[in-house]
């Protein structure tokens, strides 16, 4: 919640205020953007190895704050306690990967137009990138832009959401070894967001949120004709062919419905069953469901947390009860659990179709809605059904059919047998609807890199294809 320049920051297992903390003004956004160029300056004076310790350290602080962390990030967002320190652990990981990564090379060797020429392709940082990031995964999400961001030498502003400000103020805490102004974080909601974006200290955005945000982000950046990287939403599809154990194919799948209350952004949210197992599927997932812990998101015995906040469970409940209405069934869960707390029970419905808004829009709750299918080409076509290609999960034994859906489906990451696992070495990111650009990898540095092509000749000698052209043998042929 904001208002008059501050930031209610509301736990959403109690729905109490934790703290309220100040929002950062346009003033104060000009002055960032001042000390964000300062510290740019300086740090383009670092040696990659020096860039690379830094980050090991910062990452050996983080892993030493990993619980602090975890419980500061339980408190404000809900995700379970168990889940926060595995993010934490993540983010470390990627500190070092991006150390390494970035000093392995600054660019490369291009074959030249003569043999006695020099090609270069050197990457440069872009500048200062601002770094807008939702709440679900506030700082493994901050994380994979600010750690390729400055290994390549950028500055970086980040702005976290406005649910979850307190763990991102401590990680930056807990940041040391990097010149002043090299990486600052602001506060507050959209107008916050937006006027960062418009900033003409800004050279770059990377954002990852809603497809809707995005979209305004996209555009504002267009205008400015400025790079922007966009992680947007997903509406996952999850594929079971018929080879498989049923029992594991639902608890994968089930947890890569509610993992974090459903809120990831490549949530499994979408189940398409071989018709030979469907029955069973949905009994396995039905027992599944009903096992599972709810509770104090601090609670180490706690699976399923409360989702962010009242907007966030009304939604699923509006997406639930339209199916239901149209004539799904509701096989387990379907509605809140406890006194206080924006808590919803895991839900598995049937019988839905593919115009229910269930199966169109991002639901982002714990919902596991399942369709059987004939075979796998029904479900590949369904699969690629809707305007979203972010992640996409698939169980089966058969490689012809791995070969298949890895083929097949558009996303821009595909799971087989090992739902949501990220790798830090691998690209991530969504394909049509889902975004633009790539985070992670390689591609995750180059994201952050421009570009510089030095043509290089030692002999300084006047070139044949010049003027004039009537006394040359074939005139102008050399010229690009
Ligand atoms: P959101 O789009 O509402 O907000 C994301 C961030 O953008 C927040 O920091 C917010 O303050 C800021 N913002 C809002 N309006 C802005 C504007 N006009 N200009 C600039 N910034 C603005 O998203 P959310 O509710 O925080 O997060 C959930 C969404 O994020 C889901 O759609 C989910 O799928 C998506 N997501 C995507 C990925 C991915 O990697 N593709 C990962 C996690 C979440």
């Amino acid at each position: 919640m904001t208002g008059n320049g501050r930031l209610s920051v509301v736990n959403p297992a109690t729905e109490e205020s934790i703290e309220e903390i100040p929002t950062t003004s346009p003033e104060e956004l000009d002055a960032v953007a001042e000390r964000a160029k300062r510290g740019f300056e300086e740090w383009r004076g670092f040696a990659g190895l020096d860039r690379a310790e830094v980050f090991h350290e910062i990452s050996a602080s983080l892993r030493g704050h990993a619980d602090d962390l975890a419980e500061i990030m339980t408190r404000e967002g809900g995700k379970p306690f168990v889940e926060n320190r595995d993010e934490v652990t993540w983010v470390a990981a990627c500190f070092d990967y991006y150390g390494e990564i970035a000093r392995d090379s600054v660019g490369y060797l291009p074959a030249p137009i003569e043999p006695q020429q020099l090609a270069l392709v050197i990457k440069e940082p872009v500048g200062t990138v601002a770094c807008i990031v939702p709440w679900n995964y506030p700082l493994l999400l901050a994380t994979w832009k600010i750690a390729p961001a400055l290994a390549a030498g950028n500055a970086v502003i980040l702005k976290p959401s406005e649910e979850t400000p307190l763990g991102t103020r401590r990680m930056a805490e807990l940041i040391e070894g990097l010149p002043d102004g090299l990486l600052q974080v602001v506060y507050g909601a959209g107008e916050v967001g937006e006027a960062l974006v418009r900033h003409p200290g800004v050279d770059m955005v990377a954002f990852t949120g809603s497809q809707e945000t995005g979209r305004k982000v996209g555009i504002t950046a267009a205008e400015r004709l400025m790079r922007a990287n966009l992680e947007l939403g997903g509406k996952d599809p999850f594929i079971i062919c018929d080879d498989v154990d049923v029992e594991i194919a639902a608890q994968g799948a089930v947890w890569a419905a509610c993992l974090n209350a459903g809120q990831v952004c490549t949530s499994s949210e979408r189940f398409y069953v071989e018709k030979g197992i469907a029955n069973d599927f949905i009994e396995a997932s039905r027992e599944f469901v009903e096992s599972l812990n709810i509770g104090d998101p601090m609670d180490g015995q706690t699976d399923i947390g409360p989702m962010i906040n009242g907007p966030g469970r009304e939604k699923v409940e509006r997406h639930v009860g339209e199916a239901i209405e149209k004539g799904a069934k509701l096989v387990a869960g379907g509605e809140r659990w406890g006194e206080r707390g924006f808590y919803y029970k895991p839900t598995v419905l049937t019988g839905v179709t593919p115009s229910m808004t269930v199966m169109r829009d991002e639901t982002f709750g714990p919902v596991v809605p399942i369709v059987e299918v004939d075979g796998l080409d029904e479900a590949i076509e369904q699969a690629n059904s809707v305007p979203f290609g972010l992640g996409a999960n698939v169980y089966t034994r058969d490689f012809e059919k791995m070969l298949r859906c890895m083929r097949g489906i558009r996303a821009g990451t595909v799971w087989i047998n090992d739902p949501l696992t990220d790798n830090d070495a691998a690209p991530f990111g969504g394909q049509g609807g889902s975004g633009i650009g790539r985070e992670l990898g390689r591609e995750g540095l180059e994201a952050f890199q421009e570009s510089k092509h030095v043509h290089i000749d030692p002999k300084v000698e006047k070139k044949e294809w010049w003027y004039p052209y009537g006394k040359g043998d074939e005139p102008g042929q050399r010229v690009m």
